[in-house]
């Protein structure tokens, strides 16, 4: 049976772009998010705006819709176990579970046999500068294990007074630390899969970071065969390991001598996936759609090579070069205050396609 009204769980621009593509398959879609005029709710058929906790404004976003989904790995587990009582919700709670915590996500990929960087959560200074010792490395990066992203929430650490002054700034929160990898370059690879259990795999993307936030990324990603087949192995072991209905993507580091070291899970769609959108005949946001409605995932059908570019705070104002460029595809996400670091949309270029993978 297909769902035909799909509810999300958070307001940003990965909800607009699933419910843009809910539409074309005459689903419609229901968005639940503390932020008032969101960039899903402006696409969207209906928006309960409420915090997460807010179980009376659950329960009734569940009447309004078949089956839920969640656009923001942030959401509150609980919240996902509440409304689970009430509709079913994909991906469901033990991918997210392991998304938002850095030790339970490396403590799984290890696991499952995916490599990560060495790692270990240290309670204080000396366990650090231990550590350290032990690995004979001369630096470490220091992590949060929760709520970091675009390089917040994360530290170089190189000496004692280092250590101690990043100690103070951590302020008793729980970290991970994790050996910093000498890597050639970053990769990902998106999976989608539906209730039969078929995967339909993107990229693996090369994806460049400016100050930390997603800047580039490029499709095909120059990597051999062999080493791209590795990456969707690696990642087709990790969504039949949490039964994933939905979409996630793995980033990957590719070390300089090859090997790939799992970086990051997230459990929805992908800011590296956004190409698909122009540059597929089924992107990563139909794929998610359609396996969260209990529709099959289809083949991502990919016609071009191309570079993802995203519009980062003041970017947003040098729109004019590609709006002349038959080969960009221009999205914008609806945001009205232009801040440093925000995203506020991307651009797509697309090239003629010279490789043979189909996503
Ligand atoms: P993360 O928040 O874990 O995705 O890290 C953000 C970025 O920091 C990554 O995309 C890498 O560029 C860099 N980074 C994170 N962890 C490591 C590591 N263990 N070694 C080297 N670079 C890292």
């Amino acid at each position: 049976m297909t769902h035909k009204t799909l509810g999300i769980l958070g307001g940003g621009q990965l909800g607009r772009m699933s419910a843009q593509a809910a539409e074309k398959l005459g689903i419609q879609t229901v968005i639940f998010t503390p932020e008032p005029d969101s960039p899903a709710s402006q696409v969207a058929q209906e928006t309960i705006v409420a915090n997460y906790t807010d179980e009376d404004a659950l329960s009734v976003f569940s009447e309004k819709v078949d089956v839920i989904s969640y656009e923001f790995e942030n959401i509150p587990v609980e919240t996902i176990k509440y409304l689970k009582t009430l509709k079913p919700v994909y991906p469901d709670e033990r991918l997210l579970e392991v998304a938002q915590d850095r030790v339970k996500e490396k403590s799984f990929l290890n696991s499952i046999k995916i490599d990560t960087a060495r790692w270990a959560t240290p309670e204080t200074p000396a366990d650090i500068e231990k550590t350290l010792t032990e690995w004979g490395a001369a630096s470490c990066i220091l992590k949060t294990t929760r709520f970091g992203y675009d390089g917040k929430g994360q530290w170089r650490v190189s000496n004692t007074s280092e250590i101690e002054t990043v100690w103070i700034e951590i302020d008793n929160q729980p970290v991970i630390m994790e050996e910093i990898v000498d890597f050639d370059f970053e990769i990902s690879v998106i999976v989608a899969r539906d209730k039969d259990g078929h995967m339909e795999f993107y990229g693996p993307a090369l994806n460049t970071h400016k100050n930390h936030i997603l800047h580039k990324s490029t499709v095909p990603a120059p990597v051999s065969s062999a080493l791209a087949d590795k990456a969707l192995q690696m990642t087709g072991t990790l969504a039949r390991s949490v039964d994933l209905r939905g979409v996630l993507a793995l980033e990957l580091f590719v070390t300089k001598d090859g090997t790939l070291l799992a970086n990051e899970i997230a459990p929805r769609t992908h800011n590296s996936g956004h190409w698909s959108i122009d540059s597929c005949a089924v992107s990563q946001f139909e794929n998610h759609v359609r396996a969260v409605c209990g529709l099959p995932v289809l083949p991502p059908g990919r016609h071009s090579d191309c570079e993802m570019i995203n519009l980062i705070g003041e970017d947003i104002n040098h729109l004019e070069s590609y709006r002349r460029d038959k080969n960009a595809c221009i999205h914008l996400y609806g945001k009205h205050d232009v801040k440093p670091g925000r995203k506020m949309g991307h651009v797509t270029i697309l090239k003629e396609k010279n490789d043979v993978r189909k996503g």
